[in-house]
Protein backbone atom coordinates (compact mmCIF):
# COMPACT_ATOMS: atom_id res chain seq x y z
CA UNK A 1 0.00 0.00 0.00
CA UNK A 2 1.16 3.21 -1.09
CA UNK A 3 0.31 6.45 1.10
CA UNK A 4 0.81 9.79 -0.72
CA UNK A 5 -0.71 12.71 1.73
CA UNK A 6 -0.57 15.80 0.42
CA UNK A 7 -0.22 18.54 3.14
CA UNK A 8 1.01 22.22 4.12
CA UNK A 9 2.14 20.28 7.33
CA UNK A 10 4.96 17.34 5.97
CA UNK A 11 6.45 17.52 9.23
CA UNK A 12 3.33 16.66 11.06
CA UNK A 13 2.63 13.67 8.92
CA UNK A 14 6.58 12.42 8.73
CA UNK A 15 6.34 12.13 12.13
CA UNK A 16 3.74 9.60 12.16
CA UNK A 17 5.34 7.86 9.12
CA UNK A 18 8.62 7.79 11.50
CA UNK A 19 7.25 5.85 14.48
CA UNK A 20 4.91 2.90 15.52
CA UNK A 21 3.19 -0.07 13.11
CA UNK A 22 3.37 2.24 10.24
CA UNK A 23 7.19 2.46 10.61
CA UNK A 24 7.68 -0.87 10.91
CA UNK A 25 5.42 -1.67 7.50
CA UNK A 26 7.98 0.68 5.90
CA UNK A 27 11.18 -0.56 7.17
CA UNK A 28 9.73 -4.16 5.82
CA UNK A 29 8.31 -3.15 2.44
CA UNK A 30 4.90 -3.34 3.21
CA UNK A 31 3.83 0.36 3.08
CA UNK A 32 5.32 3.49 1.59
CA UNK A 33 4.98 6.80 3.26
CA UNK A 34 5.47 10.15 1.52
CA UNK A 35 4.51 13.61 1.58
CA UNK A 36 3.90 16.46 -0.76
CA UNK A 37 4.05 19.99 0.11
CA UNK A 38 1.33 21.69 -1.61
CA UNK A 39 3.25 24.95 -1.30
CA UNK A 40 6.24 23.13 -3.50
CA UNK A 41 3.36 23.98 -6.45
CA UNK A 42 2.57 27.63 -5.90
CA UNK A 43 3.81 29.38 -8.66
CA UNK A 44 4.41 32.87 -7.66
CA UNK A 45 7.38 34.65 -5.76
CA UNK A 46 5.50 34.67 -2.00
CA UNK A 47 4.69 30.92 -2.64
CA UNK A 48 0.83 31.99 -2.00
CA UNK A 49 -1.58 28.22 -1.69
CA UNK A 50 -4.80 30.66 -0.35
CA UNK A 51 -7.00 33.08 -1.25
CA UNK A 52 -10.15 35.18 -0.23
CA UNK A 53 -13.05 33.97 -0.69
CA UNK A 54 -15.52 35.04 -3.44
CA UNK A 55 -18.46 36.87 -2.33
CA UNK A 56 -16.56 37.85 0.99
CA UNK A 57 -16.92 36.62 4.25
CA UNK A 58 -13.90 35.45 6.86
CA UNK A 59 -11.47 33.05 6.65
CA UNK A 60 -9.36 32.05 3.00
CA UNK A 61 -9.49 29.33 1.00
CA UNK A 62 -7.14 26.61 -0.35
CA UNK A 63 -6.37 27.56 -4.27
CA UNK A 64 -6.97 25.23 -6.61
CA UNK A 65 -3.71 25.41 -9.01
CA UNK A 66 -1.23 23.95 -6.65
CA UNK A 67 -3.86 21.94 -5.63
CA UNK A 68 -4.23 20.58 -9.04
CA UNK A 69 -0.44 20.49 -9.56
CA UNK A 70 0.40 18.54 -6.58
CA UNK A 71 -2.20 15.76 -6.91
CA UNK A 72 -1.22 15.47 -10.55
CA UNK A 73 1.96 14.74 -9.50
CA UNK A 74 1.33 12.26 -6.23
CA UNK A 75 -0.86 10.63 -9.78
CA UNK A 76 2.30 10.37 -11.81
CA UNK A 77 4.54 8.59 -8.94
CA UNK A 78 1.57 6.25 -8.05
CA UNK A 79 -0.20 5.89 -11.29
CA UNK A 80 -3.92 4.22 -10.35
CA UNK A 81 -4.26 5.54 -6.82
CA UNK A 82 -7.11 6.52 -5.20
CA UNK A 83 -8.04 10.54 -4.47
CA UNK A 84 -9.56 10.80 -0.89
CA UNK A 85 -9.27 14.26 0.23
CA UNK A 86 -10.73 14.79 4.12
CA UNK A 87 -13.21 16.95 4.82
CA UNK A 88 -15.81 16.94 7.28
CA UNK A 89 -18.91 16.92 4.84
CA UNK A 90 -17.51 14.08 3.60
CA UNK A 91 -18.42 10.21 3.87
CA UNK A 92 -17.87 9.35 8.08
CA UNK A 93 -14.88 6.87 8.34
CA UNK A 94 -15.52 3.60 9.73
CA UNK A 95 -14.19 -0.19 9.60
CA UNK A 96 -16.54 -0.88 5.85
CA UNK A 97 -14.49 2.29 4.55
CA UNK A 98 -11.19 1.08 5.79
CA UNK A 99 -11.64 -2.13 4.66
CA UNK A 100 -12.74 -1.00 1.00
CA UNK A 101 -9.37 1.38 1.01
CA UNK A 102 -7.12 -1.19 2.21
CA UNK A 103 -8.09 -3.60 -0.96
CA UNK A 104 -6.89 -0.37 -3.12
CA UNK A 105 -4.21 -2.44 -5.52
CA UNK A 106 -2.09 0.61 -6.24
CA UNK A 107 -2.52 3.41 -3.06
CA UNK A 108 -4.06 6.48 -1.72
CA UNK A 109 -3.51 9.87 -2.11
CA UNK A 110 -4.78 11.79 0.71
CA UNK A 111 -5.66 15.30 0.26
CA UNK A 112 -5.34 17.88 3.51
CA UNK A 113 -7.40 21.02 3.70
CA UNK A 114 -6.33 24.06 5.80
CA UNK A 115 -8.16 27.37 6.35
CA UNK A 116 -11.69 27.39 5.34
CA UNK A 117 -11.41 24.54 3.33
CA UNK A 118 -10.34 23.82 -0.94
CA UNK A 119 -11.97 25.41 -3.92
CA UNK A 120 -15.18 23.50 -4.63
CA UNK A 121 -13.91 22.65 -8.07
CA UNK A 122 -10.97 20.19 -6.83
CA UNK A 123 -13.50 17.84 -5.57
CA UNK A 124 -15.34 17.38 -8.91
CA UNK A 125 -12.42 17.45 -11.28
CA UNK A 126 -9.60 15.75 -9.24
CA UNK A 127 -10.66 13.43 -6.38
CA UNK A 128 -12.40 10.67 -6.45
CA UNK A 129 -13.92 10.47 -2.61
CA UNK A 130 -14.51 12.85 0.10
CA UNK A 131 -13.90 11.21 3.49
CA UNK A 132 -14.89 12.93 7.03
CA UNK A 133 -13.66 11.41 10.62
CA UNK A 134 -16.71 12.66 12.33
CA UNK A 135 -18.72 15.40 12.91
CA UNK A 136 -16.35 17.71 14.35
CA UNK A 137 -14.39 20.58 12.95
CA UNK A 138 -10.36 20.46 13.11
CA UNK A 139 -7.97 23.09 11.50
CA UNK A 140 -6.77 21.10 8.83
CA UNK A 141 -6.75 17.02 6.92
CA UNK A 142 -3.67 15.88 8.40
CA UNK A 143 -4.84 14.26 11.78
CA UNK A 144 -8.17 12.45 9.27
CA UNK A 145 -5.14 11.37 6.64
CA UNK A 146 -3.36 9.40 9.64
CA UNK A 147 -6.65 8.57 11.30
CA UNK A 148 -7.50 6.43 7.85
CA UNK A 149 -4.04 5.86 7.29
CA UNK A 150 -3.67 3.95 10.64
CA UNK A 151 -7.00 2.07 10.58
CA UNK A 152 -6.03 1.12 6.79
CA UNK A 153 -2.44 0.23 7.01
CA UNK A 154 -3.24 -2.92 10.02
CA UNK A 155 -5.71 -4.59 7.41
CA UNK A 156 -2.43 -4.62 4.94
CA UNK A 157 -1.56 -8.88 5.55
CA UNK A 158 1.89 -8.87 7.32
CA UNK A 159 1.54 -5.37 8.95
CA UNK A 160 0.49 -6.46 12.11
CA UNK A 161 2.20 -9.44 12.69
CA UNK A 162 -0.33 -11.81 12.10
CA UNK A 163 -3.97 -11.46 10.53
CA UNK A 164 -5.93 -12.75 13.48
CA UNK A 165 -4.87 -9.64 15.51
CA UNK A 166 -7.52 -7.61 13.47
CA UNK A 167 -10.12 -10.25 12.37
CA UNK A 168 -11.26 -10.55 15.95
CA UNK A 169 -11.22 -6.69 16.41
CA UNK A 170 -14.44 -4.63 17.26
CA UNK A 171 -16.53 -3.84 14.14
CA UNK A 172 -15.14 -6.69 11.57
CA UNK A 173 -18.38 -8.44 12.01
CA UNK A 174 -20.71 -5.97 13.50
CA UNK A 175 -19.84 -6.77 17.33
CA UNK A 176 -17.42 -5.19 19.74
CA UNK A 177 -14.40 -7.37 20.52
CA UNK A 178 -14.23 -8.98 23.72
CA UNK A 179 -12.81 -7.90 26.92
CA UNK A 180 -9.04 -8.94 27.31
CA UNK A 181 -6.77 -8.84 30.43
CA UNK A 182 -3.20 -9.50 31.22
CA UNK A 183 -0.91 -10.30 34.10
CA UNK A 184 -1.33 -9.78 37.59
CA UNK A 185 -4.27 -12.44 37.53
CA UNK A 186 -5.53 -10.34 40.66
CA UNK A 187 -5.87 -6.30 40.57
CA UNK A 188 -6.74 -4.37 42.86
CA UNK A 189 -9.15 -7.06 44.34
CA UNK A 190 -10.60 -8.13 41.07
CA UNK A 191 -9.82 -11.37 39.63
CA UNK A 192 -9.85 -12.49 36.07
CA UNK A 193 -12.57 -15.04 34.75
CA UNK A 194 -11.42 -18.15 35.43
CA UNK A 195 -12.27 -20.06 32.08
CA UNK A 196 -9.04 -17.83 30.80
CA UNK A 197 -7.13 -19.84 32.90
CA UNK A 198 -8.99 -23.40 32.05
CA UNK A 199 -6.26 -23.92 28.98
CA UNK A 200 -9.46 -25.08 27.72
CA UNK A 201 -9.60 -23.51 23.80
CA UNK A 202 -13.55 -23.98 22.95
CA UNK A 203 -14.08 -22.85 26.30
CA UNK A 204 -12.25 -19.89 25.94
CA UNK A 205 -13.50 -18.58 22.48
CA UNK A 206 -17.07 -19.05 24.05
CA UNK A 207 -16.50 -17.09 26.68
CA UNK A 208 -14.63 -14.62 24.52
CA UNK A 209 -18.06 -15.06 21.90
CA UNK A 210 -20.05 -14.63 25.20
CA UNK A 211 -18.31 -11.12 26.15
CA UNK A 212 -18.41 -9.99 22.83
CA UNK A 213 -22.10 -10.39 22.70
CA UNK A 214 -22.02 -8.74 25.95
CA UNK A 215 -20.47 -5.80 25.13
CA UNK A 216 -22.15 -5.03 22.26
CA UNK A 217 -25.88 -5.48 23.74
CA UNK A 218 -24.63 -2.73 26.68
CA UNK A 219 -21.97 -0.04 24.33
CA UNK A 220 -23.61 -0.99 20.43
CA UNK A 221 -26.66 -2.55 20.54
CA UNK A 222 -27.12 -0.64 17.24
CA UNK A 223 -24.62 -3.45 15.59
CA UNK A 224 -27.13 -5.90 15.81
CA UNK A 225 -29.55 -3.94 13.86
CA UNK A 226 -26.47 -4.34 10.72
CA UNK A 227 -25.96 -8.22 11.38
CA UNK A 228 -28.32 -10.67 13.51
CA UNK A 229 -27.16 -13.09 15.85
CA UNK A 230 -26.59 -15.99 14.36
CA UNK A 231 -27.68 -19.58 15.67
CA UNK A 232 -24.40 -19.66 18.27
CA UNK A 233 -25.16 -16.25 19.13
CA UNK A 234 -28.60 -16.78 20.06
CA UNK A 235 -27.69 -20.01 21.73
CA UNK A 236 -25.66 -17.73 24.13
CA UNK A 237 -27.97 -15.22 24.37
CA UNK A 238 -30.48 -17.75 25.51
CA UNK A 239 -28.04 -19.00 28.42
CA UNK A 240 -27.38 -15.75 29.69
CA UNK A 241 -30.67 -14.62 29.52
CA UNK A 242 -31.44 -17.34 32.04
CA UNK A 243 -28.03 -16.53 34.32
CA UNK A 244 -30.20 -13.36 34.39
CA UNK A 245 -33.07 -14.74 35.45
CA UNK A 246 -31.70 -17.05 38.24
CA UNK A 247 -29.88 -13.35 39.46
CA UNK A 248 -33.19 -11.56 39.73
CA UNK A 249 -34.76 -14.04 41.42
CA UNK A 250 -32.14 -14.44 44.06
N1 LIG B 1 -15.19 25.32 6.52
C1 LIG B 1 -15.18 23.90 6.44
C2 LIG B 1 -16.56 23.35 6.79
O1 LIG B 1 -17.22 23.95 7.65
O2 LIG B 1 -16.97 22.32 6.25
C3 LIG B 1 -14.18 23.31 7.42
C4 LIG B 1 -12.76 23.54 7.03
S1 LIG B 1 -11.64 22.92 8.20
C5 LIG B 1 -11.41 24.31 9.23
C6 LIG B 1 -10.13 22.83 7.34
C7 LIG B 1 -9.76 21.45 6.83
O3 LIG B 1 -9.65 20.55 7.91
C8 LIG B 1 -10.73 20.80 5.87
O4 LIG B 1 -10.53 21.24 4.54
C9 LIG B 1 -10.41 19.33 6.03
O5 LIG B 1 -9.34 18.93 5.22
C10 LIG B 1 -9.97 19.24 7.48
N2 LIG B 1 -11.01 18.71 8.38
C11 LIG B 1 -11.62 19.38 9.38
N3 LIG B 1 -12.49 18.63 10.03
C12 LIG B 1 -12.45 17.41 9.44
C13 LIG B 1 -13.14 16.18 9.66
N4 LIG B 1 -14.05 16.05 10.61
N5 LIG B 1 -12.83 15.14 8.88
C14 LIG B 1 -11.90 15.24 7.90
N6 LIG B 1 -11.22 16.39 7.64
C15 LIG B 1 -11.49 17.47 8.40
Amino acid sequence: MNFTVLTLFPELVNAFFQNGMIARGIENGLITGNCINIRDFSTDRHKTVDDRPYGGGSGMVMKPEPLKAAILCAKDRMPGSRVVVLTPQGNRFNQETALALAAEKQGLILVCGRYEGIDERVYSLLTDEEISIGDYVMTGGELGAMVVMDAVARLIPGVLGSEASFQSDSFMDDRIEHAHYTRPEVFEGQKIPDTLLSGNHEKIRLWRKKSSLQRTFLKRPDLFEKTAPDAEEKQIIRQWCRELEILARE
